[in-house]
């Protein structure tokens, strides 16, 4: 047996044995899969083909709302090739006849009724083949999506790929997933930060060889190396540290029901950050102080909709309930830059992590913004609820995110909807944010400081470009300095700061992040317990 070690970049510690699953987002070419229960895939296109429509009728509702008439009469015929009969007919009597694959079967009839448009003399009907092929990728992308494939696979698998986005990793089960590997992927990416969220190796720099698809592997996310095919001595040396990993957890288990102390006595809340509320049973067993921050786009993100104000209110619902009193910090819709979902028609933008994203799309597409607000607001009766709004620039804009959610409340009061005592705050997670901190301050229940994007836009370094992960760790002078100035300016006005970038896990800054005068800091569930132990460890 031939071993092969491959050198990656550690992006989530830890160590994963099981089957290699290569994904081929970017493949065109679909091969011609036989399938023994045509009624079962006939009723697996049907169910893509209503996603498909669900998508386009909203984003077509959108374009409405834009007063983009041209773009809403596109969607509109996109729809009605959906529900055209001849195209279903095709793609059902080509999964019967050559018990074939959906995504076979939706090629045949795409390149079928493509052709037979394109070869007409009229234009209009000729452009028709056009909207034929941007109709099929829809469906194959649906069906095609890496959630549901490796949701059918019966074992936990190590996902490899050129690269990820985070829709790729939220639509998948955490039990289905064993560590993730891939070629592109910087270490502040949203895909890295869920990668040790949800406690799995993650390694990027691996050029994927299609041959290892199905092959058993180690992801050692400790050494940053991929091993394929690995000999019976390696896999019994890795078991060996899977059992003193779990040792060394138990270790930090002990400190649970402690209180965070510094020698001096100083207290200071340690809560988690999480994604999806599937963390929480980890949050609980690893005995967060509270939700430091909900990344609440992640609904928005393993959604083929967006997600309604009964869907959220549920969810946000449960989050305060299973906290039972403890502090919750939802953050408001954090979508663009590589967080994208289709139904919400983002453009394509030159720099989209400082484009039309984040709390600038809330204000504009008021919409979607209301609805969220609110889910949240009434879900505040059911706990102790803190709103967060992301990627704020200045007074003004604090100002009418805050007139908007007062108007919000009212009419729901007016409706005689119970709302509890909800605190607002703002990330501090733009150099302009933390150079404004004493005027925003007056204007805020709290501070959270989003060391990700402020390291980001301080150092002028793409958290998504993977060749600056140096400079992204470069010296961090300006970066405290900013965060020394919101801690200052928040404690002035008499509101509490806290630090929820991954920043807030590196232990070897914890002592500085106190001495500043920090009072929480919010890291993924897995680095709860050995932050509690630095705590305890700092004068
Ligand atoms: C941050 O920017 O530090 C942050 C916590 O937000 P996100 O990582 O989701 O951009
Ligand atoms: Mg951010």
């Amino acid at each position: 047996m031939i071993l092969k070690e491959v050198k990656g970049n550690r992006i989530s510690k830890g160590i994963a044995i099981g089957k290699l699953w290569l994904m081929d987002k970017h493949d065109d070419v679909v091969s011609r899969r036989e399938i023994e229960n045509t009624t079962a895939e006939i009723a697996r296109y049907e169910n893509a083909r209503n996603t498909a429509i669900c998508q386009l009728t909203d984003l077509g509702e959108k374009a409405v709302a834009d007063a983009s008439e041209e773009a809403a009469a596109i969607l509109r015929s996109h729809v009605m090739l959906l529900r055209d009969e001849s195209f279903r007919e095709y793609v059902c009597d080509v999964i019967e006849r050559k018990n074939t694959g959906a995504e076979y079967a939706i090629l045949s009839a795409r390149d079928h009724f493509a052709k037979m448009l394109a070869d007409t003399e009229d234009d209009t009907i000729c452009n028709r083949a056009a909207d034929i092929r941007d109709v099929s990728n829809r469906l194959l992308a649906i069906l095609n999506g890496v959630g549901e494939s490796v949701q059918s696979e019966d074992t936990p698998v190590i996902l490899v790929a050129e690269d990820f986005v985070p829709s790729d990793i939220i639509r998948v089960d955490r039990e289905k997933l064993l560590a993730i590997v891939s070629r592109k992927g910087s270490v502040n990416s949203h895909t890295a930060i869920l990668a040790r969220a949800w406690g799995i190796p993650a390694l990027t720099g691996v050029e994927p060889d299609p041959s290892w698809n199905g092959k058993p592997g180690i992801v050692d996310g400790d050494k940053g190396v991929l091993i394929v095919d690995p000999e019976e001595g390696i896999l019994a040396q890795y078991r060996k540290k899977i059992i003193e990993e779990e040792d060394r957890k138990e270790r930090f288990f002990s400190l649970k029901g402690k209180e965070n102390r510094t020698k001096s006595g100083r207290r200071v809340e340690v809560f988690a950050n999480i994604n999806h509320p599937s963390e929480l049973a980890s949050l609980m067993e690893n005995d967060a102080g509270g939700v430091g921050l909900f990344r609440s786009e992640f609904l928005y993100l393993e959604s083929d909709c967006a997600p309604t104000e009964k869907e959220q209110f549920e969810v946000y619902k449960k989050i305060l309930e299973d906290m039972d009193g403890k502090k919750v910090i939802i953050r408001t819709l954090d979508i663009g830059a590589e967080k994208q979902v289709g139904y919400l028609g983002l453009e394509k933008e030159e720099n989209p992590a400082m484009g039309f994203r984040s709390i600038r799309f809330c204000l504009s597409e008021t919409e979607v913004f209301r609805t969220q607000l609110r889910a949240l607001f009434r879900a505040s009766a059911y706990g102790n609820l803190s709103i967060l709004y992301p990627m704020i620039v200045s007074v003004e804009e604090v100002r009418q995110i805050r007139a908007f959610s007062r108007e919000v409340r009212e009419e729901l009061l007016a409706e005689g909807v119970e709302i509890g005592g909800v605190k607002e705050g703002i990330m501090i997670e733009t150099p302009a944010a933390a150079v404004i901190s004493d005027l925003l301050a007056k204007e805020v229940d709290f501070f959270s400081i989003g060391t990700n994007d402020l390291i980001q836009f301080t150092l002028a370094v793409d958290r998504q470009n993977e060749k600056l992960n140096d400079y992204y760790k470069a010296d961090r002078t300006a970066v405290l300095r900013l965060i020394q100035m919101a801690v200052d300016n928040a404690h002035k006005a008499g509101i509490r700061v806290g630090i929820c970038g991954e920043l807030a896990a590196d232990l070897t800054l914890t002592e500085l992040f106190l001495q500043l005068g920090v009072d929480v800091l919010s890291v993924p569930p897995s680095v709860i317990l050995p932050l509690r132990e630095r705590v305890r460890d700092v004068e």
